[in-house]
């Protein structure tokens, strides 16, 4: 047992205001838990990764945030789509084939509004939160517990802030991960992504016109086309690092030539133009060794990230955030803030996140297609598109992953 700070000023300190972090703090402060959110940027600000995926549902609900979003101008999305290189397509993959009623749909947020939206919510809730704030360092005293962040606010001093609990919700910041060297590759998964946005890009009829689309590009890369409001498509290839550098290491000219090269997207863009600027990043994939201590937790990107192709990301962010808070709620409540204590979640979690890792690598392999799987396993659709909407969270996986071996060899372990 590791009883937390005495000398606290607040119950949990979240380092990042992301969706991650608002989502921590809401639910503990809910619970009576007095939380400080420091945010380092000034919303709103730009993010990438804007596709949702319906098993978001459940925590957008207890959140209260799905009135917002029904109000909201984001597309709803009800499917995903993969599109080969030569313009062969799958039949959507439709939500509703496993989930009935409105989980069914999902939406493709703008990150800049979607995040406001959910700090906003958490300050609703009683959460202090500091903007422009950002915390330098995670205090530890002499056994290793943490006890505060060193945070800074724009144009004052430095400050100690002590806590019971410090959240690391710094997303690819991962300031702790950063702080204590735990952060590390993840074996075999070494992609890049380019990416920006047209006005202007077609939709498709119907309830297909806020799907997102998957174009394939040839050697195992491929584009997202996801439509935003106001007529704004989000376009983004992802790709070894390797392969698309090979001819020019300037995120322009490589993006430039791979949206040129890829006859099906390019129909798509047709007539459509090109707005702000590209960005990139030259390696996605990380992880933590270790996703909590005494007196300490991390959650979302902060504690691991893998690869976008199954648009997990946000899912995971507020799915780690609301698993924790409900150990980091139990832990304060017997005042035992042990790395044992704080992180019971992590097991179900990484059970989880898995079952994804695996079907990243499927994706990935040149032998494998979604097609070909399906047409050998009718009996596994259900549970594919169980993976895509991210319903994999303490499931029995096990049939699925037995027939995907018999496919593709599963990962070494990580
Ligand atoms: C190329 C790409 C495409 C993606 N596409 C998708 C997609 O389609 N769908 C999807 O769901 N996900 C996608 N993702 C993933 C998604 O963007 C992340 O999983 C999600 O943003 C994680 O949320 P978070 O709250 O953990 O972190 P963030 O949203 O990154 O929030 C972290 C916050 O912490 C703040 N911060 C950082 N350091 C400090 C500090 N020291 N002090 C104070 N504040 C700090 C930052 O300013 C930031 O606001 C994609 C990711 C990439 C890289």
């Amino acid at each position: 047992m590791i009883c937390s700070n005495p000398s606290a000023t607040y119950d949990v300190v979240v380092i990042g205001g992301g969706p991650a972090g608002a989502t921590a703090a809401t639910f503990l402060q809910r619970q009576g838990h007095r939380c400080v959110v420091l945010e380092n940027s000034t919303f709103p600000r730009y993010h990438v990764g804007e596709s949702l995926i319906p098993h978001t549902y459940g925590t957008l609900d207890r959140l209260g945030l799905l009135p917002k979003l029904r109000s909201s101008h984001f597309p709803v999305k009800h499917s995903v789509r993969f599109v080969s290189p030569s313009g062969k397509q799958t039949d959507p993959f439709y939500f509703s084939e496993t989930i009935s009623g409105e989980a069914a749909q999902t939406w493709q947020v703008e990150r800049s509004e979607f995040d406001e939206l959910c700090l906003q919510h958490a300050r609703d809730n009683g959460v202090e939160v500091r903007m422009q704030t950002r915390a330098n360092s995670v205090l530890f005293d002499e056994n290793g517990r943490a006890t505060g962040v060193l945070a800074k606010t724009q144009g004052e001093e430095s400050e100690e802030i002590h806590c019971r609990v410090v959240i690391d919700a710094s997303g690819r910041a991962t300031a702790i991960g950063s702080q204590l060297e735990l952060k590390t590759e993840v074996a075999g998964l070494n992609k890049a992504s380019i990416w920006g946005y047209y006005r202007g890009g077609k939709r498709r009829p119907g309830i297909d016109a806020g799907e997102t689309t998957i174009f394939m590009i040839p050697l195992r890369g491929w584009f997202w086309y996801i439509p935003l409001p106001d007529d704004v498509v989000s376009v983004g290839v992802v790709a070894s690092p390797e392969y698309l550098f090979a001819e020019d290491r300037d995120f322009e000219k490589a993006f430039g030539r791979e949206v040129a090269r890829c006859g099906p997207l390019q129909e798509m863009l047709a007539g459509a133009t090109f707005e702000g600027r590209i960005r990139g990043l030259r390696r996605l994939a990380y992880r933590n060794r270790q996703i909590a201590g005494d007196g300490w937790v991390m959650v979302g990107d902060a504690a691991a990230f893998l690869d976008p192709i199954y648009s997990s990301g946000l899912f995971l962010a507020m799915a780690s955030a609301e698993l924790a808070a409900g150990c980091i709620h139990d832990a304060l409540r017997c005042d035992d803030v042990s790395a044992e204590k704080l992180g019971a979640f992590a097991g179900p979690l990484w059970e989880g996140i898995e079952v994804i890792r695996r079907l990243i690598h499927a994706f990935y392999d040149p032998d494998f297609s979604f097609h070909k799987f399906v047409e050998r396993f009718p009996e596994q659709r259900a549970a594919l598109i169980d993976c895509l909407v991210g319903d994999v969270v303490e499931k029995d996986m096990s049939g699925f992953l037995g027939a995907l071996a018999e496919m593709t060899p599963p990962p070494g372990p990580v």
